[in-house]
């Protein structure tokens, strides 16, 4: 600020000597800030513009003028609160207080304001401003949006803060959590963070990488719909990756799968009676209950149980949520050769 009485000068006889000023290099107007602010987006086939951008003056009074005299902080008038308050240094350095120019005061600002502003500033900062110089310094404070289109997609960033200091506001990705100024395009057509854009390998749509799947098979990288998961190994993979195993017939990675027979097949544990799997297995098949030796093991989503008695063995699947029978087998007791039987004639075997 120079020390040189501003020519622009709202003064009374019985009134302080009000100078005005705006921080130097303060933009002021929307057209001086949309450059600064849209250079620094990326909207992969699309664009991205400013949409309702308003500045507001925001009063900033500075009691001073006597050297000698000890001078308050500055004090603000905030634009939402309506309220006084200091300004410290870290708002100082953002609103560029700390190089500020000469200049007439707002035209939208009525002097009876503005001679307000500074009496109730005053009283704020417990200043008698009638013997004073008192600057105030016209700080713009903008509210916006910016807009991102990609073809039909359309995606906005609110955003607000001090003119002097503001710097464009990433968009929030509400898909991913992440903050970006690169945006892009899903082929459902979503706007999202560019850095998050993957591509399914089955069907080569653009998606959010957290709505891709790694196949434990395969590598490849494909949307989530598209991908099944071994109840055994418990790990995601294409259905066309998938195995079939020769004791229970149900499909699993091939991770899971040693000689033909999965994980759960081999490994089947003696059950007691007093098993709660054993007896919800009874429930669905309440005939089973009469054999006298069981074997049983589960994946994720189905029990295998053998049951034996002195000469014979059957084999059942029986699925863990509906109960419901999925596969059935005869065989020889110690045998592992198993023949497929038909719902009905595994009743009438038992
Ligand atoms: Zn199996």
């Amino acid at each position: 600020m120079t020390t040189r009485p501003a020519s622009f000068v709202t003064q009374e006889p019985t009134a302080p000597r009000i100078l005005h000023a705006v921080p130097a290099g303060q933009p002021t107007s929307v057209h001086q800030l949309a450059p600064g602010l849209l250079e620094a987006y990326e909207a992969v086939g699309g664009q991205v513009h400013l949409a309702g951008c308003a500045l507001e003056d925001v009063p900033v009074v500075r009691f001073g003028g006597d050297p000698d005299r000890q001078v308050p902080e500055d004090i603000i008038l905030c634009p939402e609160q309506k309220r006084y308050q200091s300004v410290e240094s870290s708002l100082s350095a953002l609103l560029g207080l700390g190089n500020v120019s000469d200049a007439l005061p707002p035209a939208a600002a009525p002097g009876e304001w503005i001679r307000q502003v500074v009496a109730d500033a005053a009283d704020f900062a417990g200043q008698s401003e009638s013997d004073m110089e008192v600057v105030v310094i016209w700080c713009k404070y903008v509210r916006g949006k910016i807009q991102c289109t990609i073809g039909e997609a359309l995606a906005e960033q609110a955003f607000e803060g001090w003119a002097h200091s503001l710097k464009p506001p990433p968009f929030h990705c509400e898909v991913t959590g992440a903050d970006s100024l690169r945006l892009a395009v899903t082929s459902d057509s979503r706007i999202i963070a560019a850095e998050q854009m993957g591509q399914c390998s089955l069907t080569a749509k653009r998606l959010p990488n957290c709505e891709l799947v790694r196949c434990s098979v395969t590598d490849r990288l494909v949307a989530a719909e598209n991908v099944a998961r071994c109840p055994v190994v418990l790990k995601p993979l294409l259905p066309d990756e998938l195995v079939t195993c020769s004791s229970c017939r149900e499909q699993v990675s091939p991770e899971a799968l040693y000689g033909g027979t999965c994980l759960v097949c081999g490994s089947l544990r003696r059950a007691r009676f007093d098993d709660d799997r054993l007896l919800r297995v009874f429930a669905s098949i309440p005939r089973l209950a009469a054999w006298k030796y069981f074997r049983m093991g589960e994946s994720a989503s189905v029990y295998v149980l053998t049951a034996s008695n002195l000469f014979k063995q059957r084999l059942v699947v029986v699925d863990k949520i509906s109960g419901q029978l999925r596969h059935a087998a005869q065989g020889v007791r110690f045998s592992r050769v198993w023949t497929p039987l038909a719902e009905k004639e595994f009743s009438e075997s038992l």
